[in-house]
């Protein structure tokens, strides 16, 4: 599959046990349905299973010429906030795109959020 940004293919591997797309050249990520949740519960899959799943990847008719479409169906995309940062999401797959530096930017909002939680235990007293 080709990145929407700038039309390098993308690369398929694990991340945090979970299966991701990454473009190389603007360093952006994409992530199917779940697989958000799944990174940021730590419930990732081993690498057996990430394996096996990089092999059986949906077939989605191309569709030529449609600007900004999802790179895995090629459905509309519409615009997703998830805490600070601003997703791409599908609104047929529910795979989301993420630019470089979103996903950090929404994994690490959660585990601050998760401290917060914790320290406001303390505090509340
Ligand atoms: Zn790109
Ligand atoms: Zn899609």
């Amino acid at each position: 599959m080709f990145c929407l940004r700038c039309d390098t293919k993308m690369k398929r591997g694990a991340l945090k046990g979970v299966l991701a797309d990454f473009c190389p050249s603007c360093k952006s990520f994409w992530l199917d349905k779940g697989e958000l949740e799944r990174m940021r519960s730590g419930k990732g899959k081993d690498s057996y299973e990430i394996k096996k799943e990089a092999h059986k990847e949906k077939k989605y008719e191309p569709v030529v010429g449609v600007k900004g479409a999802c790179p895995r169906c090629f459905a509309k995309l519409s615009r997703y906030s998830e805490g600070s940062a601003k997703l791409d999401k599908c609104t047929r797959c529910e795979g989301m795109f993420f630019d470089r530096g979103e996903l950090d930017t929404c994994l690490k909002e959660k585990q601050t959020s998760f401290l917060q939680r914790i320290i406001g235990m303390f505090d509340g007293g």
